[in-house]
């Protein structure tokens, strides 16, 4: 008999973790309280008591990169997709695996809890609510996929005489559209990429737009080199090794000085005290282009509300009539009961997946990671070890190694991060994939693959870090895996081919010396690899 599982959440985790039960020979249902699939991705106007988007959103990681493994994103679709486009490509994904028929809508799971045979059964009652009646069911392992950009963090306690403040104030989340904000002066407080995006596309409309941030930031471009998406130029085996190889002080410098050489960021008042590699990067494109023109203006925090002004901390004071907390979000799981204890944001999981104190490992939580890059190719290859673990195919170690792993976790996110409820669950792409990927037994062997198919390891190790990669081998191994690494290049550039353009004949190519010193610096890998 398959076991059982029960899948909480039907956005792009939930998706994703549907298909992989499949693959494992596991019986998903998957229970999405709303009415449709997505999550956060389906814009709707308005919805309470629901993550969801504003219209305009264009997400900061690119098609190739942010793909599930095995369902390459159409080539034709832009490299930075429209929330449209991505509702899209979710829906072309639960097509092409027939995955809708296993997703329950519009029914909530009230409660999840140990049933009293646990410690041998390791099964779970879940309680759900359809239509305002209640069903009691009984399940062999749990799969939550809420996200983690449930509730607003609203810290209007930082914020004295906000009580007295005539204007409106409203969180980030219940954003929707700009149209309302014409002629008037707008306050954005927080400079994460939703402080980053709304003040940008409020400053279109409104009279002005003072963007209040506490610490400042790096800010990055969509657009990277030779206009390749950022994450392609910088996410790479490649550089992953080689930034290894240097301190972090040398990274930092690398990165800001490149930064920097776009726009000075102490000139636009962004430059924080902290180095680039110490936050979770903002990546905004527009930003400085709205700063040079004057439409948005960077402030330091805000130090009290009047009735009708701001007064920030160098003592200034803006009349403004809306005040937008783009202050971020926490996360809970009030249906896991006492499972999994979540506090200020602080959550201890396995990497970041399996509670370790349970008798059974029959609950996983999928995608609650903030990685330096996508996060649908993390759920899904968390999904791939959970469902493995479900199966019993691989096993977990020890309670206590578990918990010296999540201590060490936690000790080198605060030694590298500014202290920050956004920064509890970070992680860095290539190194979190390869980990989760040994746990898997899907991460690719350079040195076997460089002597098998020199010209596939060239592009796994020097080309971007894309998804693929981990169904070269191992469990969930995908035939159409080689061919999508080795075409990833043309998709990227597909979309962008719109109107023929023939090269200048004095283009130089790349020169050969500089292939010439590609190809010593891969032997070098491949024997330190040995
Ligand atoms: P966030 O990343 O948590 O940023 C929150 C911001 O609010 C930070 O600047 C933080 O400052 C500030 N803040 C928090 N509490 C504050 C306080 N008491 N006083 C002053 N400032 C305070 O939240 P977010 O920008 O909403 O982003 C949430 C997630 O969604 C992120 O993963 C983000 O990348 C993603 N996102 C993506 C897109 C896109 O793809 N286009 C757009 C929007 C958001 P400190 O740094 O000092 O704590």
């Amino acid at each position: 008999m398959a076991k059982k599982v029960a899948v909480i959440g039907g956005g792009s985790s939930g998706l994703c973790v549907i298909k992989c039960c499949l693959d494992e020979g596991l019986e998903p249902t998957c229970f999405e309280s709303s009415d449709d699939i997505g999550g956060l991705w389906r814009f709707k106007d308005p919805e309470a008591d629901r993550a969801s988007i504003y219209k305009s959103v264009i997400i900061n990681t690119s098609k190739e990169m942010m793909c599930f493994s095995d369902y390459p994103i159409p080539e034709e679709f832009p490299n930075y997709m429209h929330n449209s486009k991505i509702m899209e490509y979710f829906r072309m994904y639960a097509k092409h695996f027939n995955l809708l028929k296993y997703i329950r809508l519009k029914t909530k799971v009230c409660s999840v809890q140990k049933r009293p045979d646990f410690p041998s059964t390791g099964q779970w009652d879940v309680v759900t609510e359809t239509d305002g009646k209640k069903e009691s069911s009984i399940f062999d392992g749990i799969l939550v996929c809420t996200g983690h950009h449930t509730h607003p963090h609203m810290p209007l306690h930082c914020f004295p005489g906000i009580d007295k403040f005539k204007g409106h104030y409203f969180h980030s989340r219940d954003y929707k559209h700009p149209f309302e904000f014409s002629g008037k002066r707008v306050v954005v407080i927080g400079i994460g990429n939703s402080g980053g995006d709304l003040a940008v596309e409020i400053s279109h409309t409104a009279e002005q737009v003072f963007l209040s941030t506490r610490r400042g930031a790096w800010v990055l471009n969509r657009v990277g080199d030779e206009g390749y998406p950022v994450d392609i130029v910088l996410t790479s085996r490649a550089k992953a090794f080689f930034s290894q190889q240097m301190t972090k002080s040398m990274v930092n410098a690398w990165a800001e000085k490149r930064l920097n050489a776009r726009f000075n960021h102490s000139h636009y008042s962004l430059r924080p005290q902290h180095r680039i590699l110490n936050q979770h990067p903002t990546i905004n494109d527009d930003l400085p282009n709205r700063i040079i023109s004057g439409r948005v203006l960077v402030k330091p925090n805000i130090r009290e509300f009047t009735e009708t002004a701001a007064i920030f901390e160098d003592g200034t004071k803006e009349n403004i009539d809306v005040v937008v907390f783009a202050t971020g979000y926490s996360f809970s799981f009030p249906f896991l009961e006492n499972c999994v204890r979540v506090v200020e944001n602080e959550v201890s999981l396995y990497k970041f997946v399996f509670p370790p104190h349970l008798e059974k490992p029959t609950l996983a939580i999928i995608g609650l990671v903030q990685p330096l890059g996508a996060i649908m190719p993390i759920s899904e290859m968390q999904a791939r070890w959970a469902t493995r673990v479900l199966t019993g195919l691989a096993k977990l170690p020890s309670a206590s190694d578990m918990m010296a792993d999540i201590t060490q976790k936690k000790v080198d996110m605060a030694k590298r991060y500014v202290k920050s409820p956004r920064h509890t669950i970070q992680v860095d792409f290539v190194e979190y994939m390869d980990e989760v990927a040994c746990q898997a037994g899907v991460k690719p062997s350079l040195p076997s693959l460089f002597l098998t198919d020199p010209k596939l390891a060239w592009e796994v190790f020097f080309g971007p870090c894309t998804p693929y990669q981990y169904r070269l081998e191992g469990p969930g191994k995908w035939d159409g895996a080689r061919k999508a690494i080795l075409t990833q290049q043309e998709r990227i550039l597909k979309p962008m081919k719109t109107r023929v353009v023939k090269d200048s004949p004095n283009q130089a190519s790349v020169p050969f010396l500089f292939k010439l010193i590609g190809i010593v610096a891969l032997f070098a890998v491949v024997l330190a690899y040995f």
